[in-house]
């Protein structure tokens, strides 16, 4: 077991969002006793880039040359690496619109010049091997300390395989796709997130992930998508979202469609 471990969180293009979301945790007073924060520039200004870790968690999606670079550095300096977020996992929201990036970034920018080299949006594992995901926009405070917790003692955190389905039965939420025809993406998108959205009446958009045909929700509610008269396209540019590099995609919906088209 390691004594105390040297933690590094760092940040790619991506919106802050998921290191504030944990940065805001009073949880993490607890582990500071257990280890040692080498990097993460949201809570001290003189962090040490390029230092060795045990555990680098990293958000963003890689989305500039320099990034590239930066990515590889850190999978060499950690022993683990844990891809945090949706930007992270599957490549976010900048990653949806699969135009040429001439034509993306002139929409944009215009004629504008920067510093560094752009990229089309990436996932992280694109460039270098990954440990280990916590999947959303952002991740639940929950999975962060599941999954710190889980490392500080030496063990490794179990992945989720099961849809959001499951949570919003358990808490006894109205269906929105039964109900309300809303196309809701919980039948096919990784839960943990403890039906955030449905628990609100609003449709899952998929933010954590396309789990893979083998274990959603198909017999129950995934059908049900087709039943109420979506079209295939309109279940994948909605999937697309936050899915665009999710290689389980294609398989999934073409598995909800398969049959009557
Ligand atoms: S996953 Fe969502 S919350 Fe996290 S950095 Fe990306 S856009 Fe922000
Ligand atoms: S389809 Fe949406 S609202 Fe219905 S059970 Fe699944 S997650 Fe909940
Ligand atoms: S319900 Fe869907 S979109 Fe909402 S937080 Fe959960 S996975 Fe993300």
């Amino acid at each position: 077991m390691i004594k105390v471990v040297r933690i590094g969180f760092y940040a790619l293009t991506s919106c802050y969002g998921c290191q504030l979301q944990f940065a805001m945790m009073d949880e993490i007073l607890k582990f500071l006793p257990k280890a040692e924060i080498v990097c993460w520039y949201m809570l001290n200004r003189d962090s040490k880039e390029h230092e060795k870790v045990d555990i680098a968690f990293i958000e963003g999606s890689v989305s500039t040359e320099e990034e590239v670079e930066l990515v590889k550095k850190i999978r060499e300096n950690a022993k683990i690496v844990v891809a945090v977020g949706a930007c992270a996992t599957q490549g976010g929201v900048q990653s949806w619109d699969d135009r040429p990036l001439e034509e993306l970034w002139k929409t944009v920018y215009g004629d504008g010049k920067v510093k560094f080299e752009p990229k089309m949006a990436e996932p992280v594992e694109k460039f270098i091997k990954v440990d280990y995901k916590l999947y959303g926009c952002p991740p639940e405070k929950k999975d962060f300390i599941y999954t710190i917790g889980t490392l500080l003692i030496g063990t490794w955190p179990e992945d989720i395989d099961y849809p959001v389905c499951l949570d919003c039965r358990l808490r006894g939420n109205p269906c929105v796709l039964i109900e309300k025809n809303e196309p809701c993406l919980g039948p096919v998108t990784r839960a943990g997130c403890d039906a955030r959205c449905p628990s609100y009446g609003i449709a899952c958009i998929g933010c954590r992930g396309a789990i893979g045909y083998d274990v959603a929700y198909f017999d129950a509610l995934g059908l049900t998508l087709r039943k109420k008269n979506f079209t295939k396209d309109e279940i994948l540019d909605r999937m697309r979202i936050f899915n665009a590099h999710n290689p389980k995609l294609e398989e999934m919906v073409n598995k909800i469609f398969e049959e009557g088209e």
